[in-house]
């Protein structure tokens, strides 16, 4: 079918529907020949024989040699899901990564996306119950299914992909695998890693055997600059026209930076720069790609270059190893990421900008080698890659926070958590800081067993923390009433980073004058949208994303859905009935509901502004973001500033920043609804 915005005239008449329908079919034969072109093709028969002699197998392999998209392919070309009897699971670190590989492999088996082949993703399950067979997902989706399938059941295959990352979802997994092999002896194993950690992860399952897949790969030329980089950004942007200007036109660009927020600005300078030129030099496909990316937008950075033009792949480290683009001749690599990095003795997870591994610059610049003869350029000295980088990246459970994790675990029957089978093994200390945050959250009682509610917190597919503020708002006497209100703020605080349409202060301010927190403001654009029918015109006179809120409306759908399973139930039913429908009092609600989800993430004022509090974690200066309502609230409106803030996210840049605020309107209202902490 033609692409929306198409010429509907030439869309619609037959010779160009024959030539689309031609088109497709030479694509689809295509995309059947280049299968057997990938290296793994040649180990087919090899690696269906080793699986089926081993229960666990490790398989290396240099990226894009087709282990994510071949590997599954041929266990059902070889029976292992017994004409649907059996399904094959193939986990993904990252949610961009689970849903294209899904839709590439569908093409390639010329099904539907969602039908024999699928992706389930957090809020989104693409796939068709006795119909799918080969499951694409995130690491996270496998360890839920744990909770209902403790035997992952209706499974013969499992590849845990990527394996190498090291996230805390798949640490956890490989454990909970290693727990059922020896009740599941017909399940097979497959754990996918990039050449390092591949000796840790065998002999983790007792020396099994580790399949290489050699690959081919091109010399890459590496160059360093001379001196440290003061703004690796700038440095980027003149290293890719140096490129473009220079270089050949045939080869593309692919630089990684660490998010959302630079990735963005890289963007605009560049089309700037390259507007401003005109002419003067060849044409630039820029290409963003990282996980908030909208979907449909997502796919460009496959499309193929055009003639007498070049493609700039802005990425995150998801091009690292996730996702393969082909005709990538150079990278340009400044050598950071963005890491979740979390202080037991302080309670706080920041997210930091951090030097990547050794690891991690050489898996990158492995990727201008692909198609041919490739160039890397690194925006930091050699002496820095030889002398200051780590050997390998630090795996996600020594570096965040184990609340989510253990609670699930708990709730998994697992009693000994100090001997449950793990790659790394946290601090005892770590451990002892999640067990306290449940303790806090009313997770586990004090003798350390889950609770009721610690059970309850579990079923719900958000983080513990709100599913205690759902929990409150339809249940605590001080603040039910308020289970709508909360679940639309829940929903939208997943999804906060790409809401608007350029800077968020110009688009609040084009859908309310007025409000007192981030929180009211993500209610009131959400409410607002609701009742325009959820239109995509409201979305673009008020400057926020229609896909971003169509997606918070399904988060909310399934959290509704939840709860209601859960027996908690919303205002109609509840007591509101007989609580007057006044904004003030909805608000005051909604903050003490957040209040008992986040009491370890409310700040006090003292006399240099916002400090944290707490026994363990207290006395560290804050700063309220820039970004935030409150920020604007306080400092151009000249509020007065409440006594005590609740943030959502703490993110070091130049300083300790906390964004999406609530203030809190009443001082004894932290001691009210937590005594247990703020005593
Ligand atoms: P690996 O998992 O070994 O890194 P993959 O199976 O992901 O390799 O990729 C194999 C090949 O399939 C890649 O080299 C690329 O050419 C092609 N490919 C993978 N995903 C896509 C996609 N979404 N669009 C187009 N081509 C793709
Ligand atoms: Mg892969």
């Amino acid at each position: 079918l033609p692409e929306e915005g198409e010429d509907s005239d030439a869309a619609g008449s037959d010779k160009y529907l024959l030539k689309q329908l031609e088109n497709e079919k030479a694509r689809l034969l295509s995309i059947k020949e280049s299968r057997k072109l990938l290296p793994v093709y040649q180990y087919r028969d090899e690696l269906l024989k080793s699986i089926k002699d081993n229960q666990v197998m490790i398989i290396v392999g240099e990226t894009g040699s087709g282990k994510t998209t071949q590997l599954p392919q041929y266990l059902i070309e070889d029976g292992y899901t017994q004409e649907g009897k059996f399904q094959i699971a193939v986990t993904q670190p990252r949610r961009v990564a689970a849903t294209s590989v899904a839709k590439r492999v569908s093409d390639e088996m010329e099904v539907i996306l969602g039908q024999e082949v699928g992706y389930t993703i957090r809020f989104e399950d693409k796939t068709t119950p006795n119909k799918t067979i080969l499951k694409y997902m995130t690491d996270g989706m496998l360890l839920r299914e744990f909770l209902s399938d403790p035997m992952l059941s209706k499974y013969s295959c499992i590849m845990i992909d990527e394996a190498h990352e090291r996230t805390l979802a798949t640490d956890i997994l490989v454990g909970l695998l290693k727990d059922i092999l020896p009740q599941r002896k017909d399940l097979k194993v497959l754990i996918s890693s990039a050449t390092m950690n591949a000796k840790k992860f065998s002999e983790f399952f007792n020396d099994c055997p580790i399949f290489n897949v050699p690959g081919r790969r091109y010399p890459v030329d590496i160059h360093y600059t001379l001196q440290p980089e003061a703004n690796y950004i700038q440095a980027a942007i003149t290293t890719i026209f140096q490129i473009h200007t220079t270089q050949p036109l045939s080869g593309d660009i692919l630089v990684f930076l660490t998010g959302q927020e630079e990735i963005e600005k890289t963007r605009d300078n560049l089309e700037e720069i390259a507007g401003r030129l005109g002419s003067q030099i060849p044409q630039l496909m820029i290409t963003p790609i990282y996980a908030n990316l909208p979907q449909e937008q997502q796919s460009r950075i496959f499309q193929k270059t055009p003639p007498n033009c070049r493609k700039i792949v802005l990425a995150t480290n998801i091009a690292e190893t996730s996702l393969t683009i082909d005709g990538i001749k150079y990278v340009i690599d400044p050598g950071y990421v963005k890491e979740n990095s979390y202080v037991p003795s302080t309670n706080m997870t920041q997210l930091l900008t951090v030097p990547c591994s050794k690891a991690s610059v050489d898996q990158r610049a492995g990727r201008a080698g692909r198609v041919g003869p490739g160039k890397c350029f690194r925006l930091f000295t050699k002496w820095s890659f030889e002398n200051e980088l780590e050997l390998m990246p630090k795996p996600e459970i020594l570096r965040t926070n184990l609340s989510h994790t253990i609670l699930l675990l708990l709730s998994l029957g697992v009693k000994d958590l100090l001997s449950f089978p793990l790659l790394d093994k946290p601090s005892i200390q770590a451990l002892a800081k999640s067990l306290e945050n449940l303790y806090i959250l009313g997770a586990l009682n004090s003798k350390g067993t889950i609770t009721q509610l610690g059970e309850m917190m579990c079923e719900f597919p958000c983080e513990p923390e709100f599913a205690k503020v759902l929990y409150s708002s339809a249940t605590n006497g001080e603040c039910n009433g308020v289970l709508d209100e909360c679940l639309t703020v829940v929903s939208m605080l997943h999804e906060t980073t790409s809401i608007f349409i350029g800077p968020k202060k110009e688009a609040s301010s084009r859908i309310v004058s007025e409000v007192s927190s981030d929180h009211a403001l993500y209610l009131e654009i959400y409410n607002q949208w609701a009742k325009s029918n959820y239109s995509r015109t409201w979305c673009q006179d008020h400057k926020v994303q229609y896909k971003t809120l169509l997606r918070v409306r399904n988060i909310r759908n399934q959290l509704s859905r939840c709860s209601k399973k859960l027996g908690l139930v919303t205002q109609n039913e509840t007591g509101r009935k007989n609580l007057p429908v006044s904004t003030d009092l909805v608000n005051n609600r909604m903050v003490k509901a957040f209040i008992t989800g986040f009491p370890m993430n409310v700040v006090q004022l003292g006399t240099t502004g916002y400090r944290t509090v707490g026994k363990t974690n207290g006395g560290l200066d804050v700063s309220i973001h820039p970004s935030s309502i409150v920020f604007q609230n306080y400092k151009e409106k000249a509020h007065k500033p409440c006594k005590y803030v609740l943030y959502q996210q703490l993110m070091l840049t130049s300083k300790e920043f906390i964004r999406d605020c609530l203030p809190i309107t009443h001082d004894e209202w932290p001691l009210e609804m937590v005594p247990h902490f703020f005593k």
